[in-house]
């Protein structure tokens, strides 16, 4: 027996718990690449699973953890042999597939990547999903044909994880970044990341009207609910707002006037099932141009054992920035 340390989510009719415990090797799921993990990261879908807030554990025993850094132990796959630096993102893992708060995972090769170059596996875990999901944003803004020359650009929620790594994006590319935000005491944090403005986020919390004054060209956005249909209804004509995220709700209380009278876009964004081409595209373009100094000002460490707290913080929307854990 090869026991490993691991939080684990179970259920039964007393409900969920979650601990930390020992895990048998064993009882990992199927695949051709073990992967001794040294680093994972806490993203909002880690703390719903976590808090059973919303469904998305598809199995127990679940060892949640949808991101991880590491290194082959042992493969079975042509593409990867012990020793490599690997980083995986989303494909269920923790959801469907025993997840990264755990010293080893059994995974598909097909869903590693090799570290990129340039990052180590703590900076590629300060990044995680929350940031690759960024960089999808963007480059899903520019496939559209935007550029920093149409206006400006909105990130909501821009304290959380998303926010933090697509306000730096954007700044980066030239954007002239309005930054929204429940948190004005974080406006210093923002604008070092290279806000332009601070927004207070309640001025897109009311219903929105089906038009109203154009402010912004572009938008990544990771509120969703009333939020985006007031961003949807200030996007200016042509622009367009890539949508990844449901913080404030999964509804959309909007109506088509902004489609289709200011030919505006609403631009679906998903990382966890994004193939592999995009995923290598997104994360060689965080290599370059994501500031390190920026990334580790937004980036706090836990170990193991803290995740299970950090996860209920992250649906209370108390995290700011990234949070990675530490496990090797
Ligand atoms: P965080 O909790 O770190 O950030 C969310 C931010 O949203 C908060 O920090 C807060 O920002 C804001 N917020 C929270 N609640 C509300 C509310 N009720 N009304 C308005 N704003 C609110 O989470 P992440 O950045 O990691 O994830 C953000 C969203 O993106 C989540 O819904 C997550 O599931 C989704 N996501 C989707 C992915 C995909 O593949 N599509 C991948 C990764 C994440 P502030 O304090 O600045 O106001």
């Amino acid at each position: 027996m090869s026991m490993f340390k691991a939080i684990v989510i179970d259920k039964n009719e007393a409900g969920q718990s979650v601990e930390i415990r020992s895990f048998d090797e064993a009882d990992l799921m199927d695949g051709d690449v073990t992967v001794r993990v040294s680093h994972s990261t806490l993203n909002y879908k880690d703390g719903l699973a976590v808090t059973g807030k919303a469904p998305v554990v598809r199995r127990f025993p679940m060892i949640p953890g949808v991101d991880l850094a590491g290194t082959v132990e042992t493969s079975s796959n042509p593409d990867f042999k012990p020793g490599d630096a690997v980083v995986l993102n989303g494909w269920g893992l923790g959801e469907t597939h025993l997840g990264a708060y755990a010293e080893k995972v059994r995974v598909r090769g097909e869903w590693l990547i090799p570290l990129p170059q340039g990052l180590s596996p703590l900076q590629a875990m300060a990044v995680g999903t929350a940031g690759y999901t960024a960089m999808l944003c963007l480059m899903a803004l520019e496939r559209h044909g935007l550029s920093p020359d149409r206006g400006p650009a909105i990130v909501t929620g821009a304290v959380g994880g998303v926010g933090s790594v697509a306000v730096a994006l954007l700044a980066k590319a030239g954007w002239h970044v309005v930054a929204s935000t429940g948190r004005p005491e974080e406006a210093d944090y923002l604008k070092g990341l290279g806000a332009a403005e601070i927004l207070d986020r309640s001025e897109l919390a009311g219903p929105a009207r089906p038009l109203a004054k154009e402010r912004w060209a572009a938008g990544i956005d990771t509120v969703g609910s009333t939020t985006l249909a007031n961003v949807l209804s200030m996007t200016k004509y042509g622009g367009a707002i890539a949508a990844c995220g449901l913080a404030g709700g999964m509804d959309l209380p909007t109506t088509v006037a902004p489609f289709i009278l200011r030919n505006v876009a609403l631009l679906g964004v998903d990382s966890v099932m994004a193939p592999k081409a995009l995923r290598v595209e997104a994360w060689n373009r965080i290599a370059h141009e994501l500031d390190h100094g920026k990334l580790a000002a937004m980036t706090s460490t836990i170990p193991l054992d803290q995740a299970p707290e950090a996860g209920r913080k992250i649906v209370e929307g108390k995290i700011k920035g990234r949070v990675v854990v530490e496990i090797g």
